[in-house]
C-alpha cells in the first residue's frame, strides 16, 4: 500500500481524523452534572466574572492552544486553502498532546485578510492560553502575527518561522563548537528569503551573529541594497539587502561558513560546496527534498562536512516538534503573556546543551541504527528523547520569569521534579 493509501485509510478508520475532546472529571451522577454545567457551573463563572486569571485555576484555558491557520501555504502543498488544511492543524494538536499534553483547539480560518483575520483571532483571547500560528504564507504571515503579539496578551508563535530558527539555530550552536568557529565572525549564506529565512537570518543574529555577515538570496538571487533601493523587495527582505555585488547562490555561498537553505530542492551542487570556507557546515532544509542531499554534500569534500536537513531518514534532523511542545508547555506554565526572543534563545541553548550530554539507553533503543554521541552526526536532540520537556520547558519558564513576561512565579526545581514525572 502506498504511503497515501494508508494515510487515507488511517484518517477514514471511524471516527474519521484523529482527536476528539474529552472530559477530565466525574459525569456520572446527577450531581455530578450539576457541578459541570447549571447550576452548580455558575460558581467558577462568578469568581472568574471577580478575576478574570481564575480562569487559569477553573478552567481549561491555561492548557489549551489555538493551532491556526488559512490554509495560504500548507507543508509543501502550497495555498490549498483551510479546509483542506484540516488534517495538519489536527495533526500539530496530535504533537502538542503527546509531547507536551497540551490541548489544541484547530482553527482553520477562510480569511485571507490580515486585519480580518487579526481581529478574529484576538477576539479569542479569553478561550486561549496561547496561540500556535500555522502554514500562512509570507509576508501576510508577519503582519498577522505583528498585529497579534500586539492585540494579545498570551503568547502568539508562528511556528513554521521560529521553531525553524530555534531547532537550526541549536544545530548552529553545536555545530560552531564542533568545528571550532565563533559564532560573532562567521559568514552565512541563506537561499530562500521567506517566512522561514527571515525569521532564522534574525534569530541567527539574536544568537551573536553579525547581521553584515549575512548574505541572503531569494529566487532573483542576493538581496542587494540596490536591489532594495530600486523597490525590488519587500521591506521584511530588504532588512537583509547587503552592500555586495549582484549575484545568486552560489556567489553567496563561495567562501561562507555556513549555509542555510530554506528555498527548494536540488539548487545546490558540490562545486557550491567545495567554494565554502573549511569545514563548512551546511544546513540544507527544503523539503521534502533539500537543497543538496546529504551524501553528495558529505563527500563534496575531505574537511568536515556538517550537514543537517528537513529529512528523518538522515542525521540532525530539523524538526519542529523539538521545539514548539516544550516551548509551549514553559511558556504556559509560567502564563507567560508572549514568547520573547529571551525564551527562544534560552530554548536553543537549552537544545544544543542536551545534544552534548550522553544519550540514555532509552533513546538509544528508540533508534537503534545510529550512535547517538555528540559530533558531526549528532548536533540535535532527538525527538522521542524524554529529557527534552524537562530540560526545555524549564529553560523557557525561567527566562519567562527573569525577562519579566511571566504572570506567575514557579519553583523551577519543583516544576522539574514535575516535568520528569
Ligand atoms: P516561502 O515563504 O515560500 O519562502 C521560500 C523562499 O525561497 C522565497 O524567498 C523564494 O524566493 C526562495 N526561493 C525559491 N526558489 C529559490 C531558488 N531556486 N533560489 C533561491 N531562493 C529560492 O517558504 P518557507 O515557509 O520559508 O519555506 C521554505 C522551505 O523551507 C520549504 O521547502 C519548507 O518546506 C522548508 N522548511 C523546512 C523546515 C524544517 O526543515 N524544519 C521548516 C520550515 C520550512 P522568492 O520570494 O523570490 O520566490
Ligand atoms: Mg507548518
Amino acid at each position: 500500500m502506498s504511503l497515501d493509501d494508508e494515510s487515507l485509510e488511517y484518517h477514514r478508520q471511524d471516527p474519521p481524523g484523529k482527536i476528539e475532546i474529552a472530559t477530565t472529571k466525574p459525569t456520572n451522577t446527577q450531581r455530578d452534572l450539576s457541578l459541570a454545567y447549571s447550576p452548580g457551573v455558575a460558581g467558577p463563572c462568578r469568581a472568574i466574572a471577580d478575576d478574570p486569571d481564575a480562569a487559569y485555576e477553573y478552567t481549561a484555558k491555561g492548557n489549551l492552544v489555538g493551532v491556526v491557520s488559512n490554509g495560504s501555504a500548507v507543508l509543501g502543498l502550497g495555498d490549498i486553502g483551510p479546509t483542506a488544511s484540516k488534517p495538519v492543524m489536527e495533526g500539530k494538536g496530535v504533537l502538542f498532546k503527546q509531547f507536551a499534553d497540551i490541548d489544541v483547539f484547530d482553527l482553520e480560518l477562510d480569511q485571507t485578510d490580515v486585519d480580518a483575520f487579526v481581529q478574529t483571532v484576538a477576539a479569542m483571547e479569553p478561550t486561549f492560553g496561547g496561540i500556535n500560528l500555522e502554514d500562512i504564507a509570507a509576508p501576510e504571515c508577519f503582519e498577522i502575527e505583528a498585529g497579534l503579539r500586539e492585540e494579545m496578551s498570551i503568547p502568539v508563535f508562528h511556528d513554521d518561522q521560529h521553531g525553524t530558527a530555534i531547532i537550526s539555530g541549536a544545530g548552529l550552536l553545536n555545530a560552531l563548537e564542533l568545528v571550532g568557529k565563533d559564532v560573532e565572525s562567521i559568514e552565512v549564506a541563506f537561499a530562500g528569503a521567506g517566512a522561514a529565512a527571515l525569521a532564522t537570518a534574525k534569530f541567527y543574529v539574536s544568537l551573536g551573529v553579525q547581521k553584515e555577515n549575512i548574505t541572503m538570496c531569494d529566487i532573483d538571487g542576493v538581496l542587494t541594497t540596490e536591489r532594495a533601493e530600486s523597490g525590488d523587495l519587500d521591506p521584511y527582505s530588504s532588512e537583509f539587502a547587503r552592500d555586495v555585488p549582484a549575484g545568486d547562490v552560489s556567489d553567496a555561498m563561495a567562501g561562507a561558513d555556513v549555509f542555510v537553505g530554506l528555498s527548494a530542492g536540488g539548487i545546490v551542487d558540490e562545486e557550491m560546496v567545495r567554494s565554502m570556507a573549511d569545514d563548512p557546515i551546511i544546513f540544507a532544509m527544503a523539503n521534502p527534498d533539500p537543497e543538496i542531499d546529504y551524501e553528495t554534500a558529505k563527500n563534496a569534500r575531505d574537511d568536515t562536512v556538517i550537514m543537517a536537513t528537513g529529512r528523518s531518514d538522515y542525521p540532525n534532523q530539523v524538526n519542529n516538534v523539538l521545539g514548539f511542545p516544550f516551548i509551549f508547555r514553559g511558556a504556559l506554565d509560567v502564563r507567560a503573556t508572549e514568547i520573547n526572543e529571551d525564551m527562544k534563545v534560552a530554548a536553543a541553548d537549552a537544545l544544543a546543551e542536551l545534544a552534548r550530554q550522553d544519550v540514555p539507553d532509552a533513546v538509544r533503543k528508540a533508534y537503534e541504527e545510529r550512535t547517538l554521541q555528540f559530533g558531526p552526526e549528532y548536533i540535535l536532540p532527538k525527538p522521542l528523547d524524554s529529557r527534552l520537556i524537562t530540560e526545555v520547558s524549564s529553560a523557557v519558564a525561567r527566562a519567562a520569569m527573569e525577562s519579566g513576561v511571566a504572570r506567575t512565579e514557579i519553583d523551577l526545581d519543583a516544576y522539574r521534579e514535575r516535568l520528569e514525572a
